[in-house]
């Protein structure tokens, strides 16, 4: 028959094919593997409906043949098969595959990103074949069609011979080139292992003849001593089901055992740790769905890093369409790995599609509420690996619960864990408010480097005499999680290092402003003497045993300073308002009252800058000029 040209969109789409340079070509298995799959659900279905074919389930199955002299990969399935209009209308044309009309929409975006992300179908055969052979007879005929095509020339349609009902897609696999080898695809081996990687639960077997060697059989060796007996090997060929059919997250979960869940976890994620926890849940109803989603043990080495990539893979009724779709994950759990598999989604769903999908945003509702739910339990049965888990990936939480201004607070506060100086370990925020004291207003805080460091700090002094508990924060996003939160059950965070503790009655506070109001031109004199580095002198109601600490006024913290100023790029003005805060009942205030009544402004300018330069160390901060701190400690000591 006369050569026919292909539809015009089909060609724009087998150009692609054709030239294409995707290292993804190798889904061209999975296309034709999942079509085959289809064809034979279409049969199945049909002898269900009209039950007078006497064909049953256990009759269907896909054949591949690998033929390295003629550079051939054939796929045979028995499934409804091809009229002569089947062929003309479904390989002469891909109008009704979604994929085209994504394409249209999206011209300029990289369409061979296209290829590899999604099911292009029967013409990703053309990335690995120079031509492409289908013979075929539908189901009831008695006629067998052969379509042929070497790409964009155009294909013929001929009658021709073929036992029984079904479909043999013959690819000629393309010559290397210099650059380029299709050998792999010619591979027993490698396509045992690609239908084990995309196709392991069609639930049709998949079979090929494998060449194996075995240990050949002498009777003339039995009863000699191993030792000296040479053994000598054959080769045979057996025909092997390559894919397992079932897949586990289809499986009922009392039929599984944790060591299932954990070598499917190793093996398909590639870890060597078992995971963390298991969540295995299906689902029907506004979605129908099966997952099967995994915590790691331990977070991957580039974890906290642009390297990584979240994402679950995607599963269209058993066929994976997706390696990684990160629209399934919220950032804030993207350290889970684990697999979706959908009915309600369809194989050649395109990446801009998926984001629009209904189901899917639901699927990631649920999969939002699942992950908290199952990070709860784990959180009050299983303590201790809870904060196993919250080492490795706690900074997520806070990230998460930090992001967005604050929209994920209801998701994320209650799995978020702070070191208490109660208990000396990591605690909750409801067990921080049920024990807080009668007349604790707030949620103390305090930031540091290390917990020692914090524990040190003069700031701590008087939250901690009156009964207090304080979280001590060491990890850079810790504030500004909490600064986000606000607040917990109505009660305020509040930084022991910054404005008013709200601390004492309302007796003390006025005795304060009492006392600072005596001491006004002292406190002045030395906000002067520190010439702009202090925004103001204070008396402290912090303090109790040391002389002196630093604060800060307003919105930024000090430690939120130290963030914000060690992130790469200029920061201009990212500077706190900082208050040098005095403690009135240490002898040192004494000392200072002594010297401005004496009008010992040298002395005093002196001592101010020295007590600056301790409230810097104690802060952890650097003292601006170290060599003029020493030699101002040197002449104290030679006094
Ligand atoms: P899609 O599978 O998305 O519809 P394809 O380009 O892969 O797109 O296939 C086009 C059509 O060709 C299929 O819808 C199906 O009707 C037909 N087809 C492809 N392969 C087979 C097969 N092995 N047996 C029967 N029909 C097939």
């Amino acid at each position: 028959m006369a050569r026919k040209q292909f539809k015009a969109e089909s060609k724009r789409l087998l150009d692609l094919m054709i030239h294409s340079i995707y290292t993804h070509r190798e889904i061209f298995l999975r296309e034709l593997i999942s079509n085959a799959s289809d064809a034979m659900d279409k049969l199945y279905y049909h002898t269900l409906q009209e039950g007078n074919t006497g064909l049953s389930r256990e009759d269907f199955g896909i054949q591949i043949a690998v033929d390295k002299q003629n550079r051939t990969l054939t796929l045979s399935d028995n499934g409804c098969g091809m009229t002569r209009e089947d062929l003309e209308k479904d390989l002469g044309t891909i109008a009704r595959s979604g994929s085209l009309d994504f394409k249209r929409e999206n011209e300029q975006k990289d369409e061979i990103d296209i290829i590899g992300q999604f099911g292009v179908g029967f013409y990703s055969a053309f990335m690995v074949s120079d031509k492409v052979k289908v013979v075929s007879r539908a189901y009831g005929s008695e006629e067998a069609f052969c379509w042929e095509s070497e790409g964009a020339d155009g294909y013929t349609i001929d009658p021709c011979e073929k036992q029984g009902h079904g479909t043999d897609i013959i690819l000629s696999i393309k010559e290397n080139t210099e650059e380029d080898s299709f050998d792999e695809f010619l591979d027993p081996y490698r396509i045992r292992a690609l239908v084990q990687k995309y196709s392991d639960y069609i639930r049709y077997p998949i079979r090929m003849e494998m060449e194996k060697t075995r240990r050949k059989e002498n009777p003339e060796d039995e009863g000699k001593d191993p030792k000296d007996v040479k053994p000598e090997y054959e080769t045979y060929t057996e025909v092997e089901t390559l894919n397992s059919m079932v897949p586990i997250w289809k499986k009922n979960r009392s039929e599984l055992k944790d060591e299932d869940y954990h070598r499917f976890y190793k093996e398909k994620f590639y870890d060597y740790e078992d995971p963390a926890r298991v969540i295995h849940s299906s689902t029907e109803g506004a979605a129908t769905y099966n997952a099967l989603l995994f915590i790691p043990a331990r977070a991957p080495f580039n974890y906290y890093t642009r390297d990584f990539e979240k994402g679950l893979q995607l599963y269209a009724s058993g066929v994976l369409i997706m390696d990684k779709c990160p629209d399934l994950l919220p950032d804030c759990f993207s350290f889970v790995r684990g697999l979706v598999d959908s009915q309600d989604l369809s194989l050649n769903i395109s990446r801009e599609m998926l984001q629009h999908d209904r189901q899917l945003k639901i699927i990631e509702s649920r999969l939002e509420k699942k992950i908290k739910s199952e990070l709860q339990a784990m959180l009050q049965n299983d303590r201790e690996k809870y904060e196993a888990f919250f080492k490795n990936f706690g900074l997520q939480l806070k990230y998460g619960a930090y992001g967005e201004y604050g929209a994920r607070k209801e998701l994320l506060q209650d799995l978020l864990l702070f070191y208490s100086s109660f208990e000396n370990k990591p605690v909750t925020l409801a067990e921080y408010v049920g024990r807080m004291k009668e007349d604790q207003k707030h949620i103390y805080y305090a930031c540091g480097e290390t917990i020692e460091r914090i524990a040190a700090l003069p700031q701590t002094e008087q939250v901690r005499d009156k009964g207090y508990e304080i979280l001590y924060l060491t990890d850079d996003v810790d504030e500004f999680c909490l600064s986000t939160l606000h607040e917990y059950e109505g009660k305020e965070f509040k930084s022991v290092s910054a404005g008013d503790l709200d601390l004492g009655g309302e007796e003390e506070k006025k005795e304060l402003l009492e006392q600072q109001e005596e001491n006004k031109d002292l406190l002045e004199a030395m906000k002067e003497a520190l010439e702009g580095k202090v925004s103001a002198v204070k008396l402290s109601q912090r303090l109790k045993s040391h002389p002196v600490c630093l604060t800060a006024e307003g919105a930024l913290s000090l430690e939120m300073e130290k963030v914000l100023g060690s992130m790469p790029g200029e920061n201009p003005g990212v500077k706190a308002q900082r208050v040098l805060e005095l403690n009135a009942g240490h002898p040192v205030f004494q000392k200072l009252k002594a010297l401005h009544e004496g009008k010992d402004e040298q002395t005093l300018k002196s001592y101010t800058g020295l007590l600056y330069a301790q409230a810097l160390l104690i802060e952890g901060m650097a003292v601006e000029d170290p060599v003029a701190f020493s030699n101002e400690i040197c002449k104290l000591m030679a006094q």
